[in-house]
C-alpha cells in the first residue's frame, strides 16, 4: 500500500504540468491564429484603403439659406471632374461648393464606366451600387 502511495504522489504533479503544458500550447497556438488574421485583415483594410478615386459634388453645406434646388441636385449628383461639376449646377448664380470624396477604385469605374461623367444616384436603372 505505501509502495503505490510513493508511486502516485509524484505522478500527479507531472500530470498536471503537462495537462498545463498543452493548455499553454494550446493559447499560444490560438494567440499565433489570431495575429496571422489580424495581419491579413490589415493588410486587406490597407490596401483597399489605398485604391481610392476622387470623385466632386455640389455642396450646400456652409449656406443656410441654401434653395431646395441647390440642396437635391447637390445631394444625389456625383461628377468624374471639377469640370464637369462647374458646369452642372442647379441654375445660374449658384454658389454651392465643389467637395471632393474618395471613392474606392472598384465604386468608381463602375459608376464612371462607359465614359459616364455625371452620376444622379435618382437614375433608373441603378447599376450604381457597390
Ligand atoms: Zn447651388
Amino acid at each position: 500500500m505505501s509502495m503505490t502511495r510513493e508511486r502516485q504522489a509524484p505522478e500527479t504533479p507531472r500530470r498536471i504540468e503537462r495537462r498545463t503544458f498543452f493548455r499553454r500550447a494550446a493559447m499560444a497556438g490560438a494567440t499565433a491564429v489570431g495575429l496571422l488574421r489580424a495581419g491579413g485583415i490589415a493588410r486587406a483594410a490597407s490596401t483597399n484603403a489605398l485604391r481610392t478615386k476622387t470623385v466632386f459634388r455640389l455642396s450646400t453645406r456652409g449656406h443656410p439659406y441654401a434653395c431646395n434646388a441647390c440642396k437635391t441636385h447637390a445631394a444625389f449628383r456625383y461628377y468624374k471632374y471639377w469640370k464637369i461639376a462647374n458646369g452642372d449646377r442647379a441654375h445660374a448664380n449658384c454658389h454651392c461648393n465643389i467637395v471632393t470624396q474618395p471613392f474606392t477604385e472598384k465604386r468608381y469605374n463602375r459608376w464612371f464606366a462607359h465614359g459616364r461623367t455625371i452620376v444622379d444616384v435618382r437614375w433608373r436603372p441603378k447599376p450604381f451600387q457597390g
